[in-house]
């Protein structure tokens, strides 16, 4: 390279990193966060690219990851080019035509969750026939605070419905029994997971509405981080003294679960999400949509001030319900950049992070069971025909063995061949050496669903350098069907 040419090379390569670096400021992007969430997880690829572009880092050989050697400005260049961070709006948060920060203009709707946006665009549908029923979750009334699904056709009942439940809602049961009732033009209000659901029915090859022609449905979504499991969350909160009953709104925010008994006033109790954890459903653990990516329109509060609503019309219809609501009264609306993105995108990206840490249900825990505990009894003969359904012949599980002599464990793989689920399957394993067993592991598996696997690592005993050989009784029993399987089986090296 000439010297002219390395010098202009180099003022490229410093113009790019400062207006980089300028488009960044303010985001929480760094160094540290590249180590955290993508080298100590484990899923750096090793490629290199952030120690290629940033002059404080170098790539450490030994190490197999990148090494600071100077001052980190925490500008959050090499964090922002590596093929494994989830950086970009698009990735975050889907595609979308336009956004909006929204609120209603319809005096009854004032006071429902947040802008009321959703409310008042069920009300504009409504009043202008653009729907004959819309799909949203109300308070049972006989449960306080359980969401149950309706199916409405008229804007009280929308104004009804208003408010959060922080709750799983069987909206799609409503949504197909709209369908079945002959319903048109439906509005369907739901979490990113419903939406999910309803956008796979109808665009998988294999969705049950693909080719239903009858019905169209616009797809409402909520904004959504968590929620909780009803039995668990509402008996804590009783036993926190707080009758639900006169619990008007519930409501999430800035990481802060709040309950009020006045809406319009400030919350009598507040918890931290992190306070309420255990309660979250599991599901959401495992969810990477903040906002909605498969709706018409998605509106959430964060990004947008109190009682206001940010929005993304993401279909063209979405875009033209928003502004028509807008322009014949029913909300106010400011554009786009009155939007704080960087709310929003931080929020996505602690969901969509959070697959990195994900750990998957394939490999349970044993724990080792109590000397006195009694071994899993057989249910009699005659109680156990009573129980079981006419299996015939059919095995109940299918196990396997893999024994890795390096670790001196013995993988032990379950499959649920039966076809129905298997509940609180208890699991026992034990070492036998001549007649008497010893070691024994147990466990308990609540649901083994038809076809699952499970795999389970069971140590054995062995001088190091010596080749493993062990006789293991697998012993399985239900409550439903007393014992399913007891086998000894041989694990010794592959000859
Ligand atoms: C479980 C859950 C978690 C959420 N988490 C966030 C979050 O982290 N960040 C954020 O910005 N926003 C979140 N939201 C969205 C937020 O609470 C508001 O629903 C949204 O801002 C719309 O406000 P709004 O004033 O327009 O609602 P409203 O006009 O009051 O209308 C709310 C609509 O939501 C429907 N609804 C209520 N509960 C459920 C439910 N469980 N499932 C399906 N539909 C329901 C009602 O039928 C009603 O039509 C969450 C909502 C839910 C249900
Ligand atoms: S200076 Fe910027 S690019 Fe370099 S390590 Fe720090 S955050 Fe990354
Ligand atoms: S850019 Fe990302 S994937 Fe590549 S080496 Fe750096 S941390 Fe690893
Ligand atoms: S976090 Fe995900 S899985 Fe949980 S309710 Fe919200 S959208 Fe559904």
């Amino acid at each position: 390279m000439t010297e002219n040419n390395s010098q202009k090379n180099e003022t490229q390569y410093e113009y790019s990193f400062e207006y980089i670096q300028k488009k960044l400021e303010g985001k929480k992007d760094s160094f540290g966060m590249l180590m955290k969430e993508i080298v100590r997880t484990g899923i750096c690829t090793e490629c290199g690219t952030c120690a290629a572009v940033c002059p404080v880092l170098e790539w450490d050989d030994l190490a197999g990851q990148p090494k600071l050697i100077g001052k980190c400005t925490g500008c959050g260049i090499c964090y922002n080019q590596c093929p494994r961070t989830i950086t970009d709006p698009y990735q975050l948060m889907g595609d979308f035509k336009t956004g909006y920060v929204a609120n209603t203009n319809i005096p009854e709707v004032i006071g429902g969750q947040d802008g009321g946006t959703v409310t008042s665009l069920l009300c504009y549908l409504f009043d202008e026939h653009l729907i004959d029923a819309a799909v949203v979750t109300m308070k049972d009334p006989s449960k306080p605070w359980r969401p149950v699904a309706q199916i409405i056709t008229s804007k009280e009942d929308a104004i009804k419905a208003s408010g959060s439940i922080y709750s799983h809602s069987q909206t799609v049961e409503a949504l197909m029994d709209a369908v079945r009732q002959d319903f048109r033009s439906i509005a369907f209000v739901g979490t990113p997971c419903n939406i999910d659901a309803v956008s796979k029915m109808f665009d998988s090859p294999t969705g049950m509405l693909k080719y239903f022609m009858r019905c169209h449905v616009l797809k409402i979504g909520l904004f959504c981080m968590d929620s909780f499991a009803p039995e668990a969350i509402y008996p804590f909160f009783e036993s926190e003294g707080i009758d639900l009953s006169k619990v008007q709104k519930m409501d999430i925010n800035k990481g802060k679960f709040h309950l009020y008994y006045d809406p319009q006033g400030e919350p009598f109790k507040s918890y931290t999400i992190k306070q309420l954890d255990k309660f979250k459903s599991s599901s959401c653990n495992f969810c990477l949509d903040l906002t909605s990516e498969h709706a018409d329109i998605s509106v959430g509060s964060v990004g947008s001030g109190a009682n206001k609503n940010t929005v993304f019309a993401r279909s063209g219809i979405g875009a033209e319900i928003m502004e028509d609501a807008a322009e014949k009264g029913y909300l106010k609306i400011e554009p786009f950049n009155a939007i704080n993105l960087n709310a929003v995108l931080f929020l996505a990206k602690l969901k969509k992070v959070s697959q990195y840490t994900v750990r998957k249900r394939k490999v349970f825990i044993v724990r080792d069971a109590p000397e006195e505990e009694p071994r899993i009894e057989t249910k009699p003969e005659t109680e156990q025909a009573e129980v079981t359904p006419p299996l015939g012949t059919k095995k109940f599980l299918s196990v396997s063995k893999d024994l890795n002599e390096e670790k001196k464990t013995v993988n032990i793989s379950l499959t649920n061949t039966i076809g129905y689920v298997l509940e609180d399957m208890k699991i026992r394993i034990a070492t036998v050496e001549e007649l008497f067993e010893k070691k024994p592991w147990i466990t308990t598996i609540t649901e083994l669903f038809p076809f699952e696997t499970i795999e389970i690592g069971y140590p054995l005993e062995g001088e190091p350098g010596e080749p493993v050989v062990a006789n293991v009784l697998v012993e399985v029993s239900t409550e439903a069907f007393g014992k399913i399987f007891s086998r000894t089986l041989k694990v010794a090296p592959q000859e």
